[in-house]
């Protein structure tokens, strides 16, 4: 595979200590911190710790014991921020990769969404 990953992002600079942070989790290989411009009441990223630039490229390259890291990661922040689909009243998970995903910080994130109805998926896609 050919990704090539910018450690000038701002996420690898958030990683790495330069610019602030609100961390919601932190784990051995993964970073859970609030989105800076929410789109919705609950809004975070849940990102590895590790240089992978999309979820296509995570999922190839990344070890199992950072995949498993950042899946229970996601677990737990949900069950903390009320927002599984049993007990709470459920979420989006979105990943947005590449050009045509519209992906704006080159750094693998797993946006999760909730604490309203957010509307059908894809229903407002533009630009
Ligand atoms: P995407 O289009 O999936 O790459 O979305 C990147 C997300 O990162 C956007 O929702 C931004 O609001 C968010 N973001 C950008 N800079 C920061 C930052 N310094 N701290 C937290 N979130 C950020």
């Amino acid at each position: 595979m050919t990704y090539v990953y910018d450690d000038q992002n701002i996420f690898a600079k958030i990683l790495r200590g330069e610019i602030p942070n609100k961390t919601v989790l932190e784990t051995e290989h993964t970073l859970v911190f609030e989105d800076i411009r929410p789109q919705a009441p609950i809004h975070v990223l849940v990102i590895p710790k590790g240089p992978y630039v999309t979820y296509d490229h995570f999922a190839a390259e990344a070890s199992d014991a950072e995949i498993v890291d950042f899946n229970r990661a996601v677990g737990a922040v949900c069950q903390t921020l009320g927002v599984t689909a049993d007990i709470g009243e459920g979420c989006r998970f979105i990943s947005n990769a590449g050009e045509h995903g519209v992906q704006e910080v080159p750094h693998y994130h797993l946006h999760i969404l909730g604490g309203r109805r957010l509307g059908r998926m894809l229903e407002k896609a533009a630009g």
